[in-house]
């Protein structure tokens, strides 16, 4: 073996990026390498995120980790996307789902047909041409062997981070159980060395990875990494979680619902709900935010309401030394589009596909900042989106988000869409076309044309081609099973 290939690798932290790392590197490169995690009963995770997208796919089939274990394990649901209400105006609402939209042509994506088709009064919503909006609609679900998975989970985090636990010591990973005090930097090459614990104990290290959450132990107390700040664009900064007994059948997506300064989250597990406010403090205290999500759930309560403080942004670099940021240590965008796991997962993947040596080459470092900065810029714009286009002017807060200045990158995107009808995915970019377009209608833009490709099609034609697919996915979505039932013949938890 490679004298200079690094051999032990420190993972600080076991929340869900704790134990996703460990999990990954344990059964993917655990062989050659001694992985330690640490971490301390002592300090709660946060507690939250256990909405997912259908990249999680990607992570399970490379963990090999079968999908009905994983939900059993979790009380896991199925999420074919997440319902925005009240976002575009009060009362109004549309759902952003995992699936693809209609059927397009060489020279025109789906909304040009369906385009012409609102100006002709001949359509439904967008998402009617969408097999997944409507079987969210519906409470129906499959799961369709051979064909693209466009759906994701609700799943307990405590109990998908004690899974991994379970795999990744599997594999050899060590736990360690102390809290961390002290960070020990080589004060010649900036590098961690060790990481100290209150039982006295001393880990040492040729890889850091940060997963100690927002306080960024490592990442920003030992190595002063510097954070950028996006509470202009994303000034929410505070939520209150809370958990209710859920006595309704289940439905198979998120619920984002918007209040006057943010919004409330309800997300379904098989046996609980979860549920919290997100706000932004400049316009709503901690008391009243805690009484509007209060006045807005349903069931018994299972846990006290818990506040979180966040800020909304970057650390500079993800990888700063021997030191790469996993989770809320490397920033947070806000909740809205459950793409932290996600990034976790890209963080963890792309670390092992840039494994350094002990000598931690800075060809690997830049390509890894780079390729995360990318995603989540564009993460960033597509929240950003969320916000900003609103026809809400019923708050200060919304007034705000309307009027702000927004990245130039999303303002080209919008010009884009509104002057010729299309949306584009850049490479490596997490959300597609569809996604834009199911955004940017739901949230009130509309095309000023459509592609004269459409007019290829008489009119009787269009209603054909639009009717069709319609009827089609109506027929299909029909015979799906009701997403509780299909739960319990597919991965009833055991604690129902
Ligand atoms: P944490 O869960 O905070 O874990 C930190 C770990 O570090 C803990 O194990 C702790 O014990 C340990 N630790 C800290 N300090 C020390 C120390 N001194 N010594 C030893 N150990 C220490 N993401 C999604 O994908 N979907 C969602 O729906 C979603 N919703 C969210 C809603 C809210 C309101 C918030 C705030 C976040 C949400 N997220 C969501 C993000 C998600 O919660 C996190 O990405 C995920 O939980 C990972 O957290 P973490 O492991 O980085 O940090």
């Amino acid at each position: 073996m490679n004298s200079s290939a690094i051999k032990n690798v420190v993972i600080a932290g076991g929340g869900t990026a704790g134990w996703m790392a460990a999990a990954a590197l344990g059964k993917l490169l655990g062989k050659n390498l001694n992985i330690t995690l640490v971490e301390s009963d002592l300090i709660p995770t946060v507690g939250v995120g256990e909405a997912t997208i259908p990249s999680l796919h990607i992570f399970h089939d490379l963990l090999k980790i079968k999908e009905s274990d994983v939900m059993k394990a979790t009380n896991a649901t199925f999420k074919l996307g997440i319902s925005f209400e009240n976002w575009r105006d009060v009362n109004q609402d549309y759902i952003h789902s995992f699936g693809y939209l209609g059927q397009g042509c060489w020279a025109a994506g789906f909304q040009h047909f369906w385009v012409k088709g609102k100006q002709q009064g001949i359509v439904s919503e967008i998402g009617d041409y969408c097999p997944e909006h409507v079987a969210s609609r519906r409470g129906k679900f499959a799961v369709i062997p051979n064909q693209d998975r466009n759906y994701a989970y609700h799943l307990d985090a405590g109990l998908y981070a004690k899974f991994l636990r379970g795999m990744a010591e599997e594999y050899g990973v060590k736990r360690v159980e102390g809290k961390i005090n002290q960070v020990n930097v080589n004060e010649a090459n900036g590098f961690i060395q060790s990481i100290a614990l209150d039982n006295s104990k001393v880990i040492e290290g040729d890889l850091f990875i940060d997963c100690t959450g927002f306080k960024g132990l490592l990442i920003e107390q030992a190595l002063h990494t510097g954070y950028e700040d996006w509470s202009h664009w994303l000034p929410c900064d505070s939520a209150i979680a809370v958990q209710t007994k859920i006595h309704n059948k289940t439905v198979p997506y998120t619920r984002s619902i918007a209040h006057k300064a943010g919004w409330q989250w309800q997300i379904p597990l098989q046996n609980r709900m979860g549920n919290g406010v997100v706000f932004c403090s400049k316009h709503l205290s901690d008391e009243d935010a805690k009484e509007l999500l209060l006045n807005n759930i349903e069931g018994e309560l299972l846990n006290e309401p818990r506040v979180i403080k966040f800020k909304t942004g970057t650390r500079r670099k993800h990888w700063n030394k021997n030191c790469v940021a996993v989770g809320l240590s490397s920033g947070f965008i806000e909740p809205l589009e459950s793409t932290s796991i996600h990034l976790i997962q890209q963080s963890i993947i792309r670390l092992m596909q840039n494994l350094p040596s002990k000598n931690m080459e800075q060809a690997n470092i830049d390509d890894f900042n780079n390729k995360m900065r990318f995603e989540i810029d564009n993460i960033r714009d597509f929240i950003v989106l969320h916000y900003h286009v609103t026809q809400r002017t019923d708050s200060a807060f919304w007034r705000y988000c309307k009027n702000m200045e927004i990245p130039e990158s999303l303002q080209q995107r919008i010009n884009f869409f509104i002057e010729n009808g299309n949306a584009y995915r850049t490479e490596r970019e997490l959300f597609g076309e569809t996604s834009w377009i199911q955004v940017m209608i739901g949230q009130g833009l509309m095309p000023k044309y459509y592609h004269q490709i459409v007019d290829m099609m008489s009119d009787a034609e269009l209603k054909g081609f639009l009717d069709n697919i319609k009827m089609t996915i109506e027929r299909r979505v029909n015979s799906f099973p009701d997403h509780n039932e299909f739960i319990k013949n597919y991965c009833q938890s055991s604690v129902m």
